[in-house]
C-alpha cells in the first residue's frame, strides 16, 4: 500500500481538519498546482501537499506527519526544487500562504514569515530607506535563499544574508514551535545561518535591515564576441574596488521570444553588472575603466535601492531550468580563458546565463556571531544555467553547466557555494568542513531519524 492510499479516508480527513490551509493528494483537483515548483522542471509528486497558513498549521502538518512516519519537505517557492532529495511518500509542506513582513524602522529589522519572497521585504523596507541583503531575483524566496547563504548586490559591503538572522521561528521535527535567537536555541540558530533547511521547518525569520536608500548601478552590454576580453579586463579591475562595489560579469544569451525587448531577443552579450553603495561621482569614476572598454549599451545610474531586482535580468515568471554552480579559489588569466572557451562565443553552448561573480570583502571575513556560513572562502562563484523545455533540452544544459564546472575544476575554492548548487550532493560539498560536521551534530540532536527532506541533507551522526 502507498503512502497516498495510507492517508486516504479519515486518516486524510483528520489532517484536513487539523490545518486551516488547502491540503492535496493525488487526484485531487488542485494536487498538481500545489506541487508545481518554480522551477517547471522539477516533477514533484509527494502524497500530500500542505499549504500552511499558519506556524500553527505547519506544527498540525509535522506532528501528523511525524506520528505517521512520513517525511516532510519544507517548501516556498521552489526556486531551489532541484537538488531536492525524492519526495516519494513524503508531505511537500508548503508556506506560500504565510506572506506577512513586519518592518521596525526604529531597530532596523524585517520579520518576514517564512512564505515570503523578497519583493514582499524591499518595498515596505525601502519606504524607511531600509534594505534587505536580497539577491538579484526579488521573487526568491527570503527563506529558502537566507538558509544557503544569501548574496546579493550588496554582498560585498555586509556579507551573507544568513549572516543578518537575528532570530527564526521555526517547528522542530517534534512538532514542537521554538524560537532560536542569542538567548533560545543557539545551536538552531547557528544552523539556520547558512547551513540549509535541515533542522525543522521554518515559520519566520527576523533580520537585520541596512540603510541603504540609492546606490550608483547597472550593465554595461558587451557583444558575445568581445566575452573573453570583457572577462580578462572585469577580473583586473575587481582587484582594485572597495568593498562599496559587488559585481559580476554575465554571458547572457536571450531567447527569441516575442514579450523580450527588441534590443534583447535572440541576441547574445557579455555584460558587466555593478552596484556601488556610494554616488554618481565617485561611482563613475570607479567603472571608468570598465567604460573604455566602449559598451554598446551603458544602463549606469543612481537608482532606488529596491530597482536593484531588475539590474540581472532573472526570469521573474517559472521557468523550466538546469543548471550548477561552483566557487572557486581565484580566477586567474588561464581560468577565464578555459571559461571562454566553454562558455564563450565559439563554444556552440546553449547556456542562457553563466554569472561570474566577485566574492571578498564581507563575503570573505567570517561574520561576527556568524552561522553555518559565516563567510565564504572563494573569490568568485560561477553559476551556468539553460533552458530546459525539454528531457533533451535539460540534459544538453545539465551536460554544458557541468562542463563549466569541469573547465574551472584546477581553481575549485574546495566546496561549492549552497545555493547555487543545483545537482544534489551532500551537505559536505556545500558547506567548509568544520561547518557541515557541526551541522551533522546538530542534526542527530534534532532529526535523528531524517524527517526532514532538504536540498543537499546533512546525514545525523551515528552509525
Ligand atoms: C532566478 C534565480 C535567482 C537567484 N539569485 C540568487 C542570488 O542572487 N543569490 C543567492 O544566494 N541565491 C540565488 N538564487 C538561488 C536561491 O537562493 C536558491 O534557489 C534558494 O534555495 C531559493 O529559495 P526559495 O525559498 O525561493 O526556494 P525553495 O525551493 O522554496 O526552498 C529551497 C530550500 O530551502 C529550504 N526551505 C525553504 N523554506 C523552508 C522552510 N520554511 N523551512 C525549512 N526549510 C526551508 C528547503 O530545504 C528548500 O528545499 C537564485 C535562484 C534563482 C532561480
Amino acid at each position: 500500500m502507498s503512502t497516498a492510499d495510507t492517508i486516504a479516508g479519515r486518516d486524510l480527513a483528520a489532517l484536513r481538519a487539523a490545518v486551516a490551509g488547502p491540503v492535496s493528494v493525488p487526484g485531487d483537483a488542485g494536487y498538481d498546482q500545489a506541487r508545481q515548483a518554480w522551477n517547471l522542471v522539477a516533477d514533484q509528486r509527494p502524497a500530500v501537499v500542505v499549504e500552511a497558513g499558519s506556524a500553527d498549521d505547519v506544527a498540525q502538518a509535522v506532528r501528523y506527519a511525524r506520528a505517521r512516519g512520513m517525511r516532510i519537505a519544507p517548501q516556498g517557492t521552489g526556486h531551489g526544487a532541484e537538488p531536492l532529495e525524492p519526495l516519494d511518500g513524503a508531505m511537500l509542506l508548503r508556506t506560500t500562504r504565510m506572506r506577512q513582513v513586519r518592518i521596525d524602522p526604529a531597530a532596523r529589522t524585517a520579520r518576514a514569515e517564512a512564505g515570503a519572497v523578497w519583493a514582499d521585504v524591499i518595498a515596505p523596507a525601502a519606504d524607511h530607506g531600509l534594505a534587505g541583503l536580497a539577491g538579484s531575483s526579488p521573487g526568491v524566496g527570503v527563506a529558502g535563499y537566507t538558509l544557503g547563504g544569501g548574496m546579493g548586490w550588496l554582498a560585498r559591503r555586509y556579507g551573507l544574508a544568513a549572516s543578518s538572522v537575528t532570530a527564526a521561528e521555526l517547528v522542530t521535527p517534534n512538532g514542537e514551535l521554538v524560537r532560536a535567537d542569542e538567548g533560545h536555541e543557539p545551536e538552531l540558530l547557528w544552523a539556520i545561518r547558512g547551513g540549509g533547511g535541515s533542522v525543522g521547518v521554518l515559520t519566520a525569520l527576523e533580520m537585520r535591515l541596512y540603510p541603504v536608500r540609492e546606490l550608483y548601478a547597472g550593465a554595461l552590454f558587451f557583444p558575445m564576441a568581445r566575452a573573453a576580453d570583457v572577462l580578462h579586463a572585469w577580473r583586473a579591475w575587481t582587484a582594485t574596488v572597495p568593498d562599496e562595489v559587488t559585481s559580476m560579469t554575465h554571458l547572457l544569451r536571450f531567447p527569441p521570444l516575442p514579450e523580450l525587448p527588441e534590443p534583447l531577443r535572440g541576441q547574445a552579450f557579455a555584460v558587466i553588472e555593478a552596484a556601488y553603495l556610494g554616488d554618481a561621482g565617485a561611482g563613475a569614476e570607479l567603472i571608468a575603466p570598465l567604460r573604455a572598454l566602449g559598451p554598446d549599451r551603458d544602463t549606469f545610474a543612481m537608482i532606488p535601492a529596491a530597482a536593484l531586482g531588475q539590474l540581472n535580468m532573472d526570469p521573474d515568471q517559472p521557468v523550466p531550468t538546469r543548471g550548477d554552480g561552483t566557487l572557486v579559489a581565484d580566477l586567474p588569466p588561464a581560468a577565464i580563458d578555459a571559461l571562454a572557451a566553454v562558455a564563450g562565443p565559439d563554444a556552440g553552448t546553449a547556456l542562457a546565463t553563466v554569472e561570474v561573480r566577485h566574492l571578498g570583502g564581507a563575503l570573505a571575513r567570517p561574520a561576527a556571531g556568524g552561522g553555518a556560513q559565516p563567510s565564504l572562502a572563494a573569490s568568485y562563484m560561477i553559476f551556468a544555467a539553460g533552458f530546459a523545455p525539454t528531457p533533451d533540452a535539460a540534459a544538453a544544459a545539465a551536460a554544458q553547466a557541468q562542463a563549466v564546472k569541469d573547465a574551472l575544476a584546477p581553481w575549485h575554492a574546495g566546496y561549492d557555494y549552497y545555493n547555487f548548487a543545483e545537482t544534489p550532493a551532500a551537505a559536505s560539498a556545500v558547506l567548509p568542513p568544520a561547518s557541515w560536521q557541526r551541522l551533522q551534530q546538530i542534526k542527530t540532536s534534532y532529526d535523528p531519524d531524517r524527517v526532514i527532506i532538504s536540498a543537499h541533507p546533512v546525514r545525523p551522526d551515528r552509525p
